[in-house]
């Protein structure tokens, strides 16, 4: 037994088998295998080795053409490993001793090399470690072909334990069949632990040495609340997450009964308390937990769900049905932001070394007018019933804003000119997630009717921390006391301008922040499906008037970690039962 400690990044507990995909997303299933099947494996396994030995070979002749000999020569090294011929029999011998498929055994045998050669001090041989890596990656490509990446195609339900997941890999996997994510990257606002919120699953993120402490059909429990992944647990431990299990349902099913009433302070300050979704699917829930309506639609996940871009008459009916559903309650589509870790393939698809200082959000719309036309129509065409409000990700100055108003302007002219219905007076909101939005949002607020603060980008791009990067997600501080100045400037930005802010960052839906949020005078807080109720509840059992006082205590605090613990003892104190 084993016990790990990562990043909580989805809340629940699962205990299950694991299903493991390596540094490149290859999954490594496990099989185990009739006599029958044993010898056919062996020579699967040979195939495989052969057709990576000819690609070498190929590639080999290729280089030793282009730029010399001595080039060529790079490739000897793993042609030595193809042809050693102890490493051969070694695996074909593990896979009749262990009757398991040849991926499971080779990826074993692999990895134990791979480690122990990063592990010498000897330069040399740390370098075939890479040299190793390149040839595990080939081999298990050849073993699975073109079904590495459908990861779809699990048979039974499993823990997804993975390097790292991406959105693009995350938004095609099928709910039934995932227990949990674990997975050695990524922090808890990467767009992937989001995702594992939407498809309301327990997940870890930023599990150091995840890889090296897990094989595959190894069981593991996953507690999304604590970051505890553990793995091979004993009965004991079982039985106690069990009834860690229980304790969670019981407390979400207490729930059930604030449902349909109001987020309403006990002294009577009300709150739209709004619900972010990813995924269509996500209706059901945002509707059984009771929330006010959507305060964040992001709209890109049908683009990355998709291997071509959506038409207008596709989000128009996504965007339609959702509207529909959701009336009369407001629904805020976010148009698309595309870019950072939600990445597809266009002309202008470049590598960037800062993705997320890159071509992202309205940067991409806006070298694409007719993708950014096209979207912005098929929200107009939906707001027919009057509950639609649109708004633009990473604007950062006054300048941008207007250009994207013109899109929106001209979307409407084409709309009359073919006579087409939509709402004239359609609400147009702008995201407050980049610093520079903040210092203009006096300007900003003059040119919109709301404000959402992208809590997730703003703390990034003010603190200079990737949102995603495990090394230093310690430095990523919700309470910095920066991040809570930019907040209280927002805020007073558009109250001084008459239009509402609200908050669909992940801060809006800590537990941990709702009294210093609310305090601050948010109107609006767009939070996860999945942890509304307890929002709500929260917010239903304090004053506003003690929230205001908590929050100008916390403003004035000079450290993240004082306001953290601050916060974290009176929510103790007065919500001992809320699993923080
Ligand atoms: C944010 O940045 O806080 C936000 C809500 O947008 P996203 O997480 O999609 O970047
Ligand atoms: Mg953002």
């Amino acid at each position: 037994m084993i016990n790990l400690i990562g990043k909580a990044a989805s809340p629940g507990i699962s205990i299950g088998k694991v299903h493991l995909l390596d540094e490149d997303q290859i999954q490594i299933q496990d099989r185990t295998l009739t006599d029958s099947e044993i010898d056919k494996e062996v020579e699967r396994f040979l195939n495989a080795i052969k057709s990576t030995e000819d690609d070498i070979k190929k590639f080999k002749e290729n280089v030793e053409k282009n730029l010399g000999d001595a080039y060529g020569e790079i490739f000897d090294a793993h042609l030595m490993i193809l042809r050693d011929k102890v490493f051969l029999e070694k695996v074909i011998s593990e896979i009749k001793i262990q009757r398991k498929n040849s991926d499971q055994v080779f990826y074993r045998i692999m990895k134990k090399t791979q480690e122990s050669l990063s592990a010498t001090d000897d330069k040399y041989l740390k370098e075939r470690a890479s040299d190793f890596k390149d040839i595990k990656r080939r081999i298990l490509r050849k073993l699975q072909g073109d079904d590495r990446l459908c990861i779809h195609q699990i048979s039974e339900p499993a823990i997804i334990v993975s390097y790292e997941l991406t959105p693009s890999l995350t938004v095609g996997l099928e709910k039934s069949k995932i227990l949990g994510f674990a997975t050695e990257l990524g922090g808890r606002t990467s767009h992937a632990a989001i995702l594992a919120r939407a498809l309301e699953v327990p997940s870890i993120v930023g599990v150091k040495d995840l890889l090296k402490n897990i094989e595959p059909g190894d069981n593991a429990i996953i507690d999304g609340n604590s970051g505890n992944l553990i793995v091979n647990p004993d009965n004991e431990v079982i039985e106690k997450y069990k009834s860690l299990k229980e304790g969670l349902f019981q407390f979400s099913k207490s729930l059930e009964k604030i449902i349909s009433l109001p987020a309403k302070t006990l002294d009577d300050k009300e709150i739209d308390l709004s619900a972010n979704i990813e995924l269509p699917q996500e209706l059901d829930s945002v509707i059984s937990y009771g929330s006010h309506g959507i305060g964040l639609y992001r709209t890109e996940y049908l683009y990355l769900l998709k291997s071509q871009l959506p038409t207008e008459e596709e989000q128009f009916d996504d965007y339609k049905s959702i509207v529909q559903r959701i009336y009369p309650n407001p629904v805020i589509i976010r148009t698309i932001d595309l870019g950072g870790d939600k990445v597809i393939k266009t002309p202008k698809g470049l590598k960037e070394d800062n993705p997320f200082l890159g071509w992202r959000g309205i940067r991409v719309c806006f070298d694409y007018p007719e993708l950014f036309k096209t979207q912005l129509k098929a929200i107009l065409r939906a707001s027919t019933m009057r509950n639609l409000a649109v708004m633009f990700p990473m604007i950062s100055s006054l300048d941008e804003l207007i250009k994207a108003k013109a899109f929106l302007e001209e979307s409407k002219e084409e709309l009359r000119k073919q006579n087409i219905d939509f709402d004239e007076n359609i609400k147009l909101g702008v995201m407050i997630e980049l610093p520079s939005a903040v210092l203009a949002a006096d300007e900003l607020a003059k040119e919109v009717d709301f404000f959402s603060i992208g809590t997730n980008d703003l703390i990034q791009y003010t603190l200079a921390v990737d949102r995603a990067n495990v090394r230093v997600s310690n430095l990523y501080q919700f309470y910095h006391p920066a991040v809570l100045k930019l907040i209280k400037m927002t805020v007073e930005a558009g109250h001084n301008n008459n239009i509402w802010v609200g908050m669909c960052g992940e801060m809006a839906g800590d537990p941990l922040a709702t009294y210093l949020l609310i305090g601050m005078g948010l109107d609006e807080l767009s939070v996860s499906p999945l942890i509304l109720g307890e929002i709500k509840q929260i917010i239903r059992s304090i004053n506003y008037s003690d929230a205001v006082k908590i929050s100008e205590e916390c403003l004035n605090m000079k450290s993240a970690d004082e306001i953290e613990s601050y916060l974290s003892n009176i929510m103790k104190e007065k919500f001992p039962t809320i699993p923080l």
